[in-house]
């Protein structure tokens, strides 16, 4: 599984790294997303609450 995030679309409410901080966090200033850190069922959930649609499941 593969999570895009498109930073021009982003609002940065945070859902995702609040919703799976083991997969959506920052890390030297950076995003990043590791999608091997949970499951794909937990993704998708957090994955559908992103508010902005910056979130895409490839
Ligand atoms: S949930 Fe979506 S809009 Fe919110 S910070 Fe994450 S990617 Fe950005």
């Amino acid at each position: 599984m593969k999570v895009s995030w498109d930073e021009s679309v982003c609002i940065h409410a945070g859902k995702c790294v609040q919703g799976a901080p083991e997969v959506f966090k920052v890390e030297d200033g950076k995003f990043v997303i590791d999608t091997s850190a949970s499951s794909e069922e937990k993704i998708a959930d957090v994955v559908a609450e992103c508010p902005s649609g910056a979130l895409k499941i490839e």
